[in-house]
């Protein structure tokens, strides 16, 4: 059914806005990928990317991701007439940067959208490093040699390396909201989420929290100096047409 989907093109992406801790203002938004599968619903994509990563069908569905996020970032600043100060996040799984040209993907996305490499962050986690280290580095190499962000993604969950850490070119940490959920009631979640953004600090590293759902943890993790956030609080992931709504009304009200 996924490679049905995927050829009568029935996935589409919905786009959640990234906020600025200190100015509130939307610095992006990270493409995520929906499938309403005909007869069944809604199905998350917990569920199906592991599906496209056993099948191989994670190559093909990456790509497209990446062709659609960079598309409609492109039609944004047509829509708009400007530049906008905006950047789209785009998740790749560890069986891409294992099996799939990244480099490829993400210069053709460039090249047919027209972008430039800046208004692109993609979302590795620490499973696309562990498996084969010496792939991984040359792949993030050559995103930052097209000028691309790097963002550490569910940081924390996965088999962190503080030596690949230091050694690749990583520009954000996103801070799993499993920690972040955490915080209000589990003094542990608090301690983890300081020492996360500690560390990001030592490096030099910028920091994104995920899953910020109330004010207070909005408010707490701003006087922690977490850089930027998303969450349900600010918004839930939107339609591409509501997406760039709420970013003109949010400038609007700056
Ligand atoms: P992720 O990249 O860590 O994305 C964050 C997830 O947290 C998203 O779930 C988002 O909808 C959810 N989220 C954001 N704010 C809140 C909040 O305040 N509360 C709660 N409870 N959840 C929040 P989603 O969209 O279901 O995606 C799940 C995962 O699926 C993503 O986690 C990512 O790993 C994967 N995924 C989604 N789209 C793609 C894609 O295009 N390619 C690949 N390879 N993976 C994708
Ligand atoms: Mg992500
Ligand atoms: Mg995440």
């Amino acid at each position: 059914d996924l490679r049905v989907a995927l050829e009568k093109d029935q996935l589409r992406l919905v786009y959640q806005p990234c906020v600025d801790a200190s100015s509130e203002a939307v610095t992006g938004f990270e493409a995520l990928i929906r499938w309403d599968r005909p007869d069944h619903g809604p199905v998350s994509p917990t569920e199906f990317i592991p599906v496209a990563e056993e099948s191989g069908l994670i190559l093909q569905l990456g790509r497209w991701a990446m062709d659609q996020a960079a598309t409609t970032l492109a039609r944004w600043d047509q829509e708009t007439g400007e530049k906008l100060p905006l950047y789209v996040g785009v998740n790749l799984s560890a069986i891409q940067v294992a099996r799939d040209d990244i480099a490829a993907v993400v210069s053709s996305a460039l090249k047919s959208s027209g972008l430039t490499g800046d208004r692109l962050t993609l979302e590795l986690t620490e499973s696309s490093i562990v498996q084969d280290p010496v792939r991984a580095t040359r792949v993030f190499d050559a995103l930052k040699a097209l000028d691309a962000t790097v963002a550490m993604d569910d940081f924390g969950t996965g088999y962190s390396s503080l030596a690949y850490l230091q050694r690749l070119p990583i520009d954000v940490l996103k801070i799993d909201k499993s920690f972040v959920s955490g915080m209000m009631i589990d003094p542990d979640a608090v301690a983890i989420v300081r020492a996360v953004l500690s560390l990001a600090e030592a490096l030099g590293m910028s920091t994104t929290a995920e899953g910020i759902e109330t004010v207070e943890l909005a408010t707490t993790l701003a006087t922690l100096g977490c850089a930027s956030g998303q969450g349900y609080y600010f918004a839930k992931p939107l339609e591409a047409d509501a997406a760039l709504e709420y970013w003109k009304s949010r400038r609007r009200s700056q």
